[in-house]
C-alpha cells in the first residue's frame, strides 16, 4: 500500500551522488502461488481463521464456484453467483443479504476483477476476510481500490478494509480463459506496471515488480496466443499479474488509468479491451519526459515504450483502436473535456489539445512515435 506521504522524485534525485529518498510499505496480504494449489482451499480457510465461507462468482462461473463450494464441504455456506462489471451497489446489497442470513464469515471470490470487486464492496461493508482465487490478470486482488457505481456513477474509494487477506494464484486455474481475454486482461495488467515506474511515489520495490512483471508478460503472451494450455506460460503469466496488481496497490496512477476510467464510466467501453488498447498510446505520450523510469521496460520491447508496446500488442491480437470497441469519432471532444477537467499528476504535463490528440491516434489506432 502506498505511505501517507508522497516522495517526489525530480529529474536525477536519485542519481550515482545523490541520496535516494523514498518511502516503502509492504502490503499485508498472504500470497500463496502455484499450480494445484486452490485445492487446499479447506486448510486455507482454515489458517484464516474462518469456517463459514460464502463463494462468489459471475453467472458465467456458477459451475466452478458451486464445485468450489462443494470441496470446502462443511466450511460453505453456499455460492453468490450475481457479480457483474462495475460493481453496482443493489448486486451489494443483495449479497450483503446472504451474508447476514448465511452467518457467512469470510467470502471465497472466484473470478476476475468483477468478483474480486463485489468481495470487496462486502469486507469494505462488513470487514469480512476474503480470500480470492482470481482467474484473470486484472490484478484487483492485491489493491486495496473499490470501484462502484450507483445510479450510473462510479466512485472509487481505497480503504485497509478493501484489501484482500489471502490471494491464492492457482494458474491451472486459467488455462480456460479465452485467448482473447488472456491478451487483453494481461495488457490491462502491463499498464499498471508501465504506470508504476514513472509514479511520483514509486520505490525500488515498486520499479522492480514492474519490470518483472512486464518481461514475464513479454515472454509468457505470445505462448499462450499459439498454446493456450501451456502450463509453463500460464503460470508465468499469472506471476506477472500479481507483480503487476501489486504495483498499482503500492504506488499512484496518471495519464492512462484517468483516460480509461473516463471512457469507460462515461462511454461504457469495456474495461480490459480499453486498457489494452489506450497503453501504446499513453505511454509514448509520457516517453520522453520519463525516459529514463522507461527505460528497462522500453528494453523489453525493442527499445521504444510506445511503439514497441504497439508491435507487441498487434503480435498477440490485441484490438487496436477505440472504433473497435464502440466509440464513435463525435465522443472524442467530450471525452478528452472529461479526462482533462481536474488536474492531476502526470509525468508529461496535460492539457485538453494533447488529450485530444492522443485520443484521436487511438481512434485511428495508428502506430504512435516516441
Ligand atoms: P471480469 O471479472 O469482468 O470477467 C469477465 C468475464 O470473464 C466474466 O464473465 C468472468 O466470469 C469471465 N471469466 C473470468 N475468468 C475466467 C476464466 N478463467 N475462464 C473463462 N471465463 C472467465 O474481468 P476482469 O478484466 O478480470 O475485471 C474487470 C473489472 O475489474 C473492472 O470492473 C475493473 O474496474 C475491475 N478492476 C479493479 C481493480 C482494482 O484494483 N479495484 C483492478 C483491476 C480491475
Amino acid at each position: 500500500m502506498a505511505g501517507h506521504h508522497r516522495i517526489r522524485h525530480g529529474k536525477g534525485e536519485a542519481g550515482e551522488n545523490e541520496m535516494r529518498r523514498f518511502s516503502y510499505a509492504g502490503s499485508p496480504a498472504r500470497i500463496l502461488f502455484g499450480s494445484g494449489i486452490s485445492l487446499d482451499l479447506v486448510s486455507i480457510v482454515e489458517e484464516a481463521g474462518c469456517s463459514r465461507a460464502l463463494v462468489l462468482a459471475t453467472p458465467h462461473q456458477k459451475a466452478d464456484a458451486e464445485q468450489l463450494a462443494a470441496k470446502l464441504g462443511t466450511l460453505s455456506v453456499g455460492v453468490f453467483a450475481g457479480a457483474v462489471m462495475h460493481t453496482p451497489v443493489e448486486v451489494t446489497q443483495a449479497a450483503l443479504a446472504i451474508v447476514a442470513e448465511s452467518g457467512a464469515d469470510c467470502v471465497v471470490s472466484l473470478g476476475g476483477g468483477s468478483t474480486t470487486g463485489l468481495g470487496k464492496a462486502i469486507a469494505y461493508r462488513t470487514d469480512l476476510t476474503q480470500i480470492v482465487v482470481p482467474t484473470t490478470y486484472a490484478g484487483s486482488e492485491v489493491t486495496s481500490i473499490l470501484g462502484q457505481t450507483q445510479d450510473g456513477r462510479k466512485t472509487t474509494v481505497k480503504d485497509p478494509r478493501i484489501l484482500p487477506e489471502v490471494v491464492v494464484y492457482d494458474p491451472d486455474l486459467t488455462h480456460g480463459l479465452p485467448v482473447a481475454m488472456s491478451v487483453t486482461s494481461a495488457l490491462n495488467a502491463m499498464a499498471h506496471a508501465v504506470e508504476g515506474l514513472y509514479a511520483q511515489d514509486r520505490n525500488p520495490v515498486s520499479s522492480l515488480m514492474a519490470v518483472e512483471g512486464l518481461r514475464a508478460f513479454a515472454k509468457s503472451l505470445p505462448v499462450i496466443v499459439r498454446e493456450p494450455g501451456n502450463a509453463e506460460a500460464r503460470a508465468e503469466a499469472l506471476y506477472g499479474a500479481w507483480l503487476c496488481g501489486t504495483v498499482l496497490g503500492a504506488v499512484g496512477m496518471a495519464l492512462h488509468h484517468k483516460i480509461c476510467h473516463t471512457l469507460g464510466g462515461s462511454f461504457d467501453t469495456p474495461h480490459a479491451e480499453t486498457h489494452a488498447i489506450m497503453l501504446p498510446h499513453t505511454a509514448a505520450f509520457n516517453a520522453a519526459a520519463a525516459r529514463e523510469e522507461l527505460a528497462p521496460a522500453a528494453a523489453l520491447f525493442g527499445g521504444l515504450i510506445g511503439g514497441g508496446l504497439w508491435d507487441f500488442a498487434k503480435s498477440i491480437g490485441a484490438p487496436m483502436s477505440l472504433k473497435d470497441v464502440g466509440l464513435v469519432e463525435e465522443d472524442l471532444d467530450r471525452a478528452a473535456d472529461i479526462a482533462s477537467e481536474n488536474p492531476y499528476w502526470n509525468p508529461r504535463p496535460i492539457d485538453r489539445a494533447s488529450i485530444r490528440g492522443l485520443l484521436q491516434q487511438a481512434y485511428e489506432g495508428n502506430r504512435p512515435t516516441d
